[in-house]
């Protein structure tokens, strides 16, 4: 895995007719563009609809073509393999590329609907007593036979889809997700990547620019070949696409006038190999803030060491936002149905029927954009929180990062309620996007289980001291949540904190487990391995007074000059106990950081708040959390949310520098 592919979403605003130089203007490309969409789109859903039945999703997911022999990976050469023929409208000449485009945006639908398949599958085959509420032995016979790659969010919705499918069946569950849905959407769009240089080629022309040779219907529904011609579409690119990197054939599509290039490129990364890490950064999907994380290493002893900073993101404010949106979508959903009902009552020549008509669709409007606006704001959230993660990953020399597997993060009891603000869905965003992120820098993403995270203490037991929650440092004897308590070594810590102190360590202490997906290169931990963590203040650097005191041998603070004559050396000092020295810089540190916090939480509502306006608004940190205020110079894009800033520490003093990532021909020559 040494390439990195990413999509960059371009515009195309005009074109020129390769034959006859004629400039097509805006207006017009998008409506030729739109007709070769539209042409693609009538062919591939005539695929997914008539293929939408069990015995061709079957044979589809046997892998084997009618000859005997293994599908192909491409999915317009397995469609034709599989001898699924599609044939345009009478009439209507379009070039073989097009149907193979068509052909291959229906292998991908049906391939995508295969998953989905094997989902529905496995619910409905450990179809539980009770569906909104699983026992652990359900489960446990769920996992046992669900796909890996199946998240807690997905399993919900499946789940929720099979039960109103039963209410509506007389309590008859699902043969086939064909009875359970009808054939998947088809977007208007023609992916490029299963044509070749007949309809289409991309070449770069410059740093900043490529261009686009395709050709595009002179009419909607064109005759003969004559009807098409070779357009050139010239490309700027953004800079977030590298000058080195290498360009791939994109996906066209009409967006409000204006023809959307969604341009795949493909960059160079180095290896991140699965074990052999010392640092590393755990982050835990909080119940306080979106991230909680904390940078420790493995010493040469096998014990997972942290440095005592505890790394948040928090997002309430952001979260709370996306409350609201989501109340009002569902609001408007409600008010869209009801008209919807309203409207199918009459007929188009009831006096009422304008208005209503009218009233309906700015409803439907509404409700897309705040659709829209929930999908923005979620996206720019996780991108904002993954690339904080990495930059702590990075700034602390970490060569992996932990995470918990949202896989076998089943929301459960208050836990599942609290975060339901921030749904599995951001959650997957933000693992996706760090994912994405760490590739970039070679560093490793590996997920472990999370299950008992926060339940156990970092500090002692080896992972069977169980911890008490509660809500304050102030207020341990009360039951609540955010903050965690152990009784029996007397740790008192945010609860968020300790989780991610247990990640870490089951990351460090089981990275021997890691198990590497062969499809998509995920890796991850399945098997827990506990152990205890410590804290430790890093190393503090030697300042260069004290670096040219110890190399000069002189004293760091020279007395005055003894006034007395008699008095002409140094006072003996009394014998010390030896002092905790640093190998590295033979610095005196204070090794540890308290486990308990002494001082109580900050009482609500303490001051106020200046309006919102030019200055930086102070943000109190939250209750019993500290090092949270925000920095004006610590931009994560967001006006409300707070996080810690990222402080360029570098590695530890006494660990292995950072694996170079090696050059492509030696990585050739290892393989
Ligand atoms: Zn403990």
């Amino acid at each position: 895995m040494s390439r990195l592919t990413a999509t960059a979403t371009c515009t195309a605003h005009r074109a020129i007719v390769e034959q006859t130089g004629q400039l097509v203007s805006q207006p017009l490309l998008a409506e030729r563009v739109a007709w070769l969409t539209g042409l693609a789109r009538e062919l591939t859903a005539e695929i997914v609809a008539g293929r939408w039945s069990a015995a061709d999703l079957d044979a589809l997911a046997s892998g084997v073509g009618l000859d005997g022999r293994a599908l192909p990976a491409k999915g317009w050469m397995a469609v034709r393999r599989l001898g699924w023929g599609v044939s345009p409208a009478a009439g209507v000449h379009v070039c073989d590329r097009v149907l193979r485009c068509a052909q291959e945006q229906a292998a991908r639908l049906l391939r995508l609907a295969l998953h989905r398949r094997e989902l529905v599958a496995a619910i409905v085959a450990t179809w539980p007593r009770e569906p909104s509420k699983r026992t652990d032995a359900d489960w446990a016979a769920l996992r046992a036979v669900l796909p890996d790659r199946a998240g807690a969010a997905e399993i919900r919705n499946r789940t929720r889809q099979v039960r109103a499918y039963r209410d509506a069946h007389d309590g008859q569950l699902p043969a086939d997700l064909t009875e359970l849905e009808g054939p998947p959407a088809c977007a208007a769009q023609i992916v490029l990547a299963a044509a070749d240089r007949q309809l289409a080629t991309l070449e770069r022309t410059g740093e900043r620019s490529a261009r686009l040779r395709v050709k595009l219907p002179l009419t909607a529904s064109p005759a003969s070949a004559r009807d098409w011609a070779w357009h050139l579409l010239p490309i700027a690119l953004p800079p977030t696409v590298p000058a080195e990197a290498k360009l791939c054939a994109p996906t066209l599509w009409v967006a409000k006038g204006r023809v959307r290039v969604d341009l795949p490129f493909q960059t160079s990364i180095g290896f991140a190999p699965a074990t052999g890490h010392v640092i590393g950064c755990g982050f835990d999907w909080g119940l306080n803030s979106l991230l909680t994380g904390t940078i420790g290493h493995l010493t040469a002893g096998g014990r997972v060491v942290t440095d005592g900073r505890p790394l948040a993101y928090d997002a309430s404010g952001v979260s709370a936002k996306l409350h609201r949106l989501r109340a009002e979508r569902e609001h408007l959903a409600t008010k869209r149905k009801h008209q919807e009902r309203l409207l199918a009552g009459i007929t188009p020549a009831d006096p009422r029927f304008p208005a209503l008509a009218a009233a309906y669709e700015v409803i439907v409007l509404e409700h897309e954009r705040v659709c829209a606006r929930i999908r923005h704001l979620n996206k720019a959230l996780a991108w904002s929180a993954a690339r904080w993660a990495v930059d702590q990953a990075l700034a602390a020399g970490a060569t992996v990062i932990y995470l918990e597997d949202l896989a076998t993060l089943e929301a459960r009891g208050r836990r599942g309620r609290a975060n339901a603000r921030l749904s599995g869905q951001v959650r997957g965003q933000v693992v996706e996007a760090i994912r994405h992120l760490a590739a970039k820098n070679a560093i490793a993403v590996v997920t472990v289980p999370a299950r008992g995270t926060s339940k156990y203490c970092p500090r002692c037991g080896d992972g069977a001291s169980v911890l008490q929650h509660c809500p304050a440092p102030d207020r341990l004897a009360e039951r609540g949540w955010a903050w965690a308590h152990c009784p029996a070594c007397g740790l008192s810590c945010d609860r968020d904190w300790a989780a991610a102190e247990r990640i870490l360590a089951r990351g460090l202490l089981g990275q021997q487990a890691t198990r590497t997906d062969r499809t998509t290169g995920t890796r991850t931990i399945r098997q827990v391995v506990e152990g205890n963590v410590a804290r430790a203040r890093r190393p503090r650097k030697a300042t260069r007074a004290a670096r040219r005191a110890r190399r000069t041998r002189t004293d760091l603070h020279p007395r005055p000059a003894a006034r007395d004559r008699a008095k002409n050396r140094l006072t003996p000092k009394r014998p010390t106990r030896t002092p905790n020295r640093h190998p590295a810089n033979n610095v005196t540190t204070s090794s540890r950081v308290p486990d308990r916090r002494t001082v109580p939480a900050p009482p609500p509502n303490m001051g106020g708040q200046r309006p919102a306006g030019q200055a930086p608004q102070t943000t109190r940190p939250p209750a019993g959390r500290t090092g949270l205020a925000r920095d004006p110079h610590q931009r994560t894009g967001f006006h409300r949310v707070a996080a810690t800033p990222v402080l360029p520490l570098g590695p530890y003093a006494d660990s292995p520098p950072r694996p170079r990532p090696p050059d492509l021909p030696e990585m050739l020559r290892q393989t």
